[in-house]
């Protein structure tokens, strides 16, 4: 079932929000709507895209104020299970969740595909144009919401292949940066199910240069290294020689480091690295929610809070951030 999506700048209301709900969002946004959903603020998936400011959630709407107001049509309609094709898992890079840098080999991968499993930040809109429709699993982390550990994604994956079935892992970014396709690799490997990765666009490159930003520039930065900040640097759990990262005259580029990206300054700034480097934190990059905060490395965590800077968001540190001249708009 598919969606008829309104023009742009339309104001929909989406209610009673039930397992389709992300999709239905992204799809309306990738239309240019501006979306409400009414819900009392348990839904987690609601709460979590209303926190990216995707939506807003409206308790008690004013009808007559939208152009178009609509269900969740998985609660109308169950559609029955697609003929079983295939029997192989296909790990699909979606980029940083803008439908236009999903690939096209990735698109024709999920044509294909009997059963989706996909991640919270893949360009879910794209699943609405698939007809037929596959089964889609959401297994994608909520903050603070429902999640299923890894183990079990790799099992489902195996037994959706061995079930005979066309398999796409759907994913944010790329599947081997940080997006644990590898585990989803060797779990097929030795299930003896067929695997094969398309890459995606990751976000490491992609937000920086959503928000104007190179990593490397001719002359001034030769490289740049790409760091998970998801523990803090005097944790016991990381193993990045944070020494090395600040003398590598490298741009660095840190995901999943919004909570520790103070610790991670100053441990920069402790091993040598100029407090006063230019730095950017790229929120939502590609969403209509994208936001950019910049500022010298000291101060980067504070202009972010203050500037809205929640996950998912890439930091970058280097030379390059200053590197590009600022374009007249003409909108100004
Ligand atoms: N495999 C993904 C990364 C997964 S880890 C990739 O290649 O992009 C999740 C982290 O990716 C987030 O914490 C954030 O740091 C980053 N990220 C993913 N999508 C993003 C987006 N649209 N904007 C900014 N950062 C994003």
């Amino acid at each position: 079932m598919r969606l008829d999506i309104p023009g742009t700048g339309a104001r929909v209301l989406v209610r009673d929000p039930g397992p389709r709900v992300a999709e239905i969002v992204h799809t309306l946004l990738d239309g240019g709507a501006v979306v409400d959903v009414q819900e009392s603020g348990t839904h987690p998936v609601v709460r979590d895209l209303a926190a990216r400011r995707l939506v807003t959630v409206v308790a008690a709407p004013d009808l007559t104020a939208y152009d178009v107001v609509l269900r969740d049509p998985a609660l109308e309609a169950q559609e029955p299970p697609r003929p079983s094709t295939g029997g192989r898992v296909v790990l699909v890079g979606g980029g940083p969740g803008d439908r236009g840098l999903l690939t096209l080999a990735g698109m024709q991968a999920l044509r294909e595909a009997d059963v989706v499993v996909c991640d919270r930040l893949a360009p879910l809109g794209v699943l609405d144009e698939l007809d037929p429709r596959p089964e889609i699993i959401h297994v994608g982390k909520i903050p603070s919401g429902a999640f299923t550990p890894q183990e079990r994604i790799n099992e489902i994956l195996v037994e959706q292949a061995q079930a005979g079935r066309n398999v796409v892992r759907f994913k944010g970014g790329d599947s081997f940066v940080f997006g644990r396709g590898g585990e989803e690799w060797n779990a097929c490997v030795d299930a003896g199910v067929s695997v094969t990765v398309i890459p995606g666009v990751t976000s490491s490159i992609a937000a920086p240069a959503l928000a104007g930003i190179p990593l490397t520039h001719r002359d001034v930065i030769q490289g740049f290294v790409v760091v998970s900040g998801h523990v803090a640097p005097d944790d016991p759990r990381s193993t990045v020689d944070w020494r090395a990262v600040a003398e590598t005259r490298m741009t660095v580029v840190v995901l999943m480091g919004v909570k520790t990206l103070a610790s991670i300054a100053d441990a920069l700034v402790a091993h040598g690295l100029d407090p006063e480097t230019p730095a950017a934190s790229v929120a939502d990059a590609g969403l209509p929610s994208q936001r950019v905060a910049r500022g010298p490395l000291r101060d980067i965590a504070r202009i972010g809070d203050e500037a809205d800077i929640r996950p998912p968001a890439v930091t970058v540190i280097g030379h390059s951030v200053a590197a590009l001249r600022p374009q007249d708009t003409g909108t100004s």
